[in-house]
């Protein structure tokens, strides 16, 4: 008999829309002078993310079922806009929001859940509000200003291993789902 060793047992885990190399290469220039502005402590440019469901430490015996509820998404590919900077208060951090909800993204959380309720997980009760953190322990920000607003073309989630080290925190993408059928500016459109 094999037995598992107690670190492989579970991981902290999290969905998340995860950008590819170009669009976090925008994401990061849009924002380091306001990220500078801040005053805060910058999320490493190779961390940004819009959390979409997070989990906490799942057993790797509970995987299948966060699989299942990946499958469970019908949405098809989407695009939204981020376009507001915003310090939240209480978690002083510096965050890059959509200025106009997207209904696309609403519907992508609330499939993900539902897939994640049938999977014995709770569903959040606070209500969704999409954001990449861009900055922790802001104080006192100074004026900040965004460079361009940031088309995100969500084509896939993902779903992410994080790995707390004293330096800050690792991500890891595990797994990616394509999201169902074709852009609005796919072929013959
Ligand atoms: P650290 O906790 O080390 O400062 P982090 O918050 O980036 O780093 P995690 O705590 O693993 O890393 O969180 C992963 C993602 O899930 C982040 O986007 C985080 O904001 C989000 N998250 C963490 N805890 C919760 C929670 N209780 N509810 C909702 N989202 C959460
Ligand atoms: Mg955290």
């Amino acid at each position: 008999m094999t037995e598992k060793r107690p670190k492989a047992a579970a991981s902290r885990l999290f969905f998340a829309l995860w950008p590819d190399d170009p669009l976090r290469e925008s994401l990061r220039h849009s924002t380091r002078k306001a990220i500078r502005a801040s005053g805060g402590r910058p999320v490493p440019p190779q961390n940004l993310h819009v959390t979409l469901a997070f989990l906490g430490s799942v057993a790797d015996a509970d995987r299948a079922g966060v699989a299942a509820a990946a499958v469970n998404v019908r949405e098809p590919a989407f695009k939204f806009t981020l376009d507001e900077l915003k310090v939240w208060p209480r978690a002083k951090t510096l965050v890059l929001a959509p200025g106009t909800a997207s209904v696309e993204l609403a519907r992508l959380y609330s499939q993900l859940w539902d897939g994640l309720e049938e999977a014995g997980f709770a569903r959040e009760a606070r209500p969704f509000r999409p954001h990449v953190t861009l900055a922790r322990k802001v104080a006192t920000p100074g004026k900040m200003t965004l460079a361009a607003p940031i088309e995100w073309r969500a084509d896939a989630f993902a779903l992410v291993r994080s790995i707390t080290d004293p330096a800050g925190a690792q991500y890891k993408v595990i797994r990616c789902w394509a999201l169902q059928g074709e852009s609005p500016q796919g072929p013959g459109r």
